[in-house]
């Protein structure tokens, strides 16, 4: 079951990247190439795919997965992205880290109005980041198509701020 094989390749790292903070790290999947391309069918399966025009994954975990899965639906892939890496023109948007402020931007031509975006990233935890990448899609005249995760953290209650904007909330694992 995909479930086990990513509950058992996912490794716990304590106190990174600050102290206190056991970090979920993905990146012992990319090892794997059968579990990357499960992990790629396995959310394909869950996913509205009729319903979804283009695929939007956050910087830099989100990239990771976010391409194979525009690749695999057929659908261009929209990269959002911290402030300043962007080289065209943006939309920004700010949003609250545990301390301080972080923003996101995306190229004000990544789609038309009116296209439904799914949003990938890696892991779900407070739904900052991906509450402010939906901002981003309205800003830009699209709607949010859903949201396909590899990890949800479900005590942290991201996945209840993301019903504003899709019911659609996909993940392969939970903690
Ligand atoms: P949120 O904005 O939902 O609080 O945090 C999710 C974002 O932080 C995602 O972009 C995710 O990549 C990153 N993140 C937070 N905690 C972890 C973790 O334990 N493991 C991984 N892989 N990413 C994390």
């Amino acid at each position: 079951m995909i479930d086990q094989q990513l509950k058992s390749a996912i490794r716990d790292v304590p106190n990174f990247p600050k102290p206190g903070i056991i970090f979920k790290d993905i990146t012992p999947i990319l090892r794997n190439p059968q579990l990357c391309e499960s992990v790629v069918d396995s959310l394909v399966a869950q996913l509205p795919v009729t319903r979804i025009d283009a695929v939007a994954g956050i910087e830099s975990r989100g990239f990771l997965f976010g391409l194979m899965l525009a690749q695999r639906l057929g659908k261009p892939f929209v990269p959002v992205r911290k402030q300043g890496k962007l080289p065209w023109r943006t939309v920004s948007q700010e949003y609250a880290l545990e301390y301080g402020k972080a923003v996101l931007e995306i190229h004000e031509d990544a789609f038309e109005p009116g296209t439904r975006v799914l949003v990938h990233d890696d892991l779900l935890a407070t739904g900052g980041t991906v509450t402010a990448t939906s901002e981003l899609i309205r800003k830009l005249g699209g709607s949010v198509a859903g949201y396909a995760f590899i990890v949800s953290l479900e005590s942290l209650g991201g996945r209840e701020q993301l019903y504003a904007y899709s019911k659609d909330i996909f993940s392969l694992i939970s903690y």
